[in-house]
C-alpha cells in the first residue's frame, strides 16, 4: 500500500531507494540483518552490554548492602545477576547473531520468547514467578543496546539505501559520513538540531520529525524521500515513480549549471564583493569545501573530533587534524572554532569530565565547558597555535554571553602562546581570535565584545534558539522556530550594523546563511561574509550574482521597523522576486 508521510525537510534533493530500519533507542526492536564480516562487532556489542548490565547491578548490590535497604532488594538483585550470567542469555544469543545473521537486539529478544515459552509449562507458582525477572533484565540489556545504534549495512551509491531511524544523534550521524546512503529519514529532530546541519554535510536529502516513520515503514520497503517538499512517499506507485524520476534528472541538470559558478566571484550587480565560506565538521569535508570553490573556511566545528571514541583526543592528533585542514587551503583562512561540546552533541557526559545537565543547552557547553575544564581547552588551543603556521589560522570562541568569558579565554590562549614558546615551538603569534555572537545577551553587548576580539560569526541556529526559547533539536516546538520572527530579524541586524560600524569584520556562520532565501536579507543588513555547509555554496553564490546590495538595503529597513510577521513575510518575498 502506497502512503505518504510528512516532516520537516533539512536537507534538499530527492532519492529514490530502499528502507534500511536503524536500531535506536526505543523501546522497540528492530530487526536486521548483518553481514558475516560483522558478526563479531556485533557479538563484542552484545557482549559489553552485558558488562555494562552487570557493572550497574553491581554498583546497585553496593548501594543496597552499604546502606539500611531491606535484605529482600539483595537477594532480588542476587536473582538478576544469576539470570544475567546464565548461559541462557549470554551465550544462545551469540549463536544466534552468528548463526541467523541478525542485530543483538533481535538475537536476544528471539532467547527471550523461547525462555517464555518454558516458564508456561512451569508448575511452581514461586519459579513461574520468575518470568517477570527474566523480562526486566532482558530490557536492562536491550536498553544498553538500544542506547546506541546498531551497525548499519554497509551501503555504495548504487544501492540506493535509504537510513530509517526512530532518531539519531549527531554522533551517529557522522558515521554515516563512512558510507553512501542515498537518504535519510528520522521520527524526531528539528530543522537546525545538530543531526540535521550533519545531515546536509552528508549531502543527501533528510526528512526528519516523521512521528511515525521507523513503525510504519518495513525493511527493505521502496520509498521516495522529497527533502524539498518536506515528504516521504512509502511504496509509490509506478507514475509517481516516473514523475520522481523525472524530478531527480531536473534537479541534476540545475546542478551541472551551478556547478559552471565554481569558480567565479562572488559579486553583487552593484559590485560588492561577497566571501562565502564553508563550514565543516571533519579533515575529511575538506574535499566538497574545494569543489564548491569556498573562500576559507569559517567554521571548523572541532567537537566532532571528540565524537564516537574512547578517550580525549590528544594534543598531538588534534594537532594533525587542523594541520591538515590548515594545509589543505592553501592560505585560505581556517576558522577552527573551540570544542562546542554539550547540548545536543553528547547527552551521555564526556568521558566523565561532565555530568547530564538538567538543561543542556543552557548548562555547562561550548565555551562555558572549556573554561571549566582548562587542561582540556589548553591542550585544544596548544593544537591549534601549533598549526597556525602551516596556513591562515584564526581561532573562534563559541556561545560567549559575557565580556569575562572573553578574558578568561585571552589569558589561557595566552597561557597556551608562554608554554609554546618556553618549549620553542613555532605559532603564528598575531593569530586572531574573534567570538560566536549567538545569545541575545552577546548581540545586546556587542560594542565590548567587539573591543576584545579581531572578528565576529553570528551563529542564528543558537541566536534563533535563545531568543525564542526554542530547542532548536525539538520536534515538538519546531513551528516556533522561526527565522523571520522580529525579534530575530531586530537582533541580526543590530548584530551586523554593530559590528560594521566598530570596524570589526563580522561573518554569519549559521544555517540561515545557507539559504539562498535569506542571502538578500543578509546582504541587506550589510553582511558581506557568509560561512555554510559546502553543498549551499554555488546555490548562494547564484543568489548573490543577481542580487543588488543598495536595493536590499531599503528592503530591509522597512522590516526592521515592523513588528508584524505577515509584513516581513511580504517584504522577503518582494525581496526575493
Ligand atoms: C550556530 O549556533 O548558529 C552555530 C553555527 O553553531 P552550532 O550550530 O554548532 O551550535
Ligand atoms: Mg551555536
Amino acid at each position: 500500500m502506497s502512503f505518504v508521510l510528512h516532516g520537516i525537510g533539512v536537507s534538499n534533493g530527492i532519492a529514490i531507494g530502499r528502507a534500511q530500519l536503524v536500531s535506536h533507542a526505543t523501546l522497540e526492536v528492530a530487526h536486521y540483518s548483518i553481514t558475516p564480516e560483522q558478526v563479531a562487532g556485533e557479538t563484542e556489542r552484545f557482549a559489553q552490554a552485558l558488562q555494562s548490565v552487570q557493572r550497574e547491578l553491581e554498583t546497585l548490590h553496593g548501594a543496597m548492602t552499604s546502606g539500611d535497604a531491606p535484605a529482600e532488594f539483595g537477594a532480588f538483585l542476587d536473582v538478576h545477576w544469576m539470570i544475567l550470567t546464565d548461559p541462557t542469555l549470554h551465550e544462545i544469543p551469540k549463536r544466534t547473531i552468528a548463526e541467523q545473521l541478525c542485530n543483538a537486539e533481535w538475537a536476544l529478544t528471539q532467547q527471550l520468547g523461547v525462555l517464555m515459552e518454558q516458564f508456561e509449562t512451569i508448575e511452581d507458582p514461586y519459579f513461574r514467578e520468575r518470568k517477570a525477572d527474566v523480562v526486566h533484565v532482558v530490557e536492562r540489556v536491550l536498553k544498553v543496546l538500544m542506547g546506541k545504534p546498531g551497525p548499519v549495512r554497509p551501503a555504495t551509491a548504487e544501492d540506493h539505501t535509504i537510513l530509517v531511524a526512530h532518531d539519531l544523534s549527531p554522533a551517529d550521524v557522522i558515521q554515516f559520513k563512512n558510507h553512501d546512503f542515498a537518504a535519510f529519514l528520522t521520527d524526531l529532530g528539528g530543522v537546525t538540531s545538530h543531526t540535521a546541519i550533519v545531515a546536509r554535510s552528508l549531502n543527501v536529502p533528510a526528512v526528519v520529525a516523521t512521528h511515525n516513520a521507523r513503525t510504519l515503514i518495513r525493511e527493505n520497503e521502496m520509498l521516495i524521500v522529497d527533502g524539498g517538499r518536506n515528504v516521504v512517499i512509502v511504496n509509490p506507485d509506478r507514475s509517481v515513480l516516473t514523475e520522481y524520476r523525472l524530478k531527480q534528472e531536473e534537479l541534476e541538470l540545475e546542478w551541472q549549471k551551478l556547478r559552471r559558478l565554481r569558480t567565479t566571484p562572488a559579486t553583487t550587480l552593484d559590485a560588492c564583493k561577497i566571501e562565502l565560506m564553508a563550514n565543516i565538521e571533519l579533515p575529511e569535508d575538506l574535499e566538497q569545501t574545494m569543489e564548491n570553490g569556498a573562500n576559507g573556511v569559517g567554521l571548523f566545528r572541532t567537537e566532532f573530533l571528540f565524537l564516537n571514541r574512547d578517550g580525549l583526543p590528544s594534543e598531538d592528533e588534534q594537532f594533525e587534524a587542523y594541520r591538515t585542514v590548515a594545509a589543505g587551503m592553501k592560505g585560505q583562512p581556517v576558522t577552527v572554532r573551540t570544542f562546542d561540546l554539550g547540548a545536543d552533541k553528547h547527552k551521555e557526559g564526556l568521558d566523565g569530565l561532565s555530568r547530564v545537565a538538567p538543561n543542556p543547552a543552557l548548562g555547562l557547553r561550548a565555551v562555558r565547558f572549556c573554561l571549566a575544564e582548562p587542561r582540556l581547552f589548553l591542550t585544544q588551543l596548544r593544537a591549534i597555535l601549533r598549526a597556525s603556521p602551516y596556513g591562515k589560522v584564526k581561532i573562534l570562541l563559541p556561545m560567549l554571553s559575557s565580556v569575562s568569558e572573553i578574558e578568561q579565554a585571552l589569558a589561557l590562549i595566552a597561557q597556551a602562546k608562554d608554554s609554546l614558546r618556553e618549549q620553542k615551538i613555532k605559532f603564528d603569534t598575531g593569530i586572531e581570535v574573534g567570538g560566536m555572537i549567538e545569545i541575545p545577551a552577546a548581540v545586546l553587548s556587542l560594542a565590548a565584545f567587539a573591543s576584545r576580539l579581531d572578528f565576529l560569526s553570528i551563529g542564528t541556529n543558537d541566536l534563533i534558539q535563545y531568543t525564542l526559547a526554542v530547542d532548536r533539536a525539538d520536534d515538538a516546538v519546531a513551528h516556533l522556530y522561526d527565522a523571520l520572527h522580529p525579534a530575530v530579524i531586530k537582533l541580526l541586524a543590530l548584530a551586523i550594523s554593530t559590528s560594521n560600524k566598530a570596524g570589526v569584520p563580522v561573518a554569519v556562520c549559521g544555517e540561515m546563511a545557507g539559504e539562498a532565501r535569506f542571502t538578500r536579507l543578509l546582504l541587506g543588513m550589510g553582511l558581506t561574509n557568509f560561512s555554510m555547509h559546502p553543498a549551499h555554496l554555488l546555490t548562494v553564490k547564484q543568489r548573490v550574482l543577481t542580487s543588488d546590495v543598495g536595493e536590499a538595503r531599503g528592503f530591509v529597513e522597512r522590516m526592521r521597523r515592523s513588528d508584524e510577521p505577515a509584513k516581513l513575510i511580504a517584504l522577503l518575498g518582494k525581496l526575493n522576486a
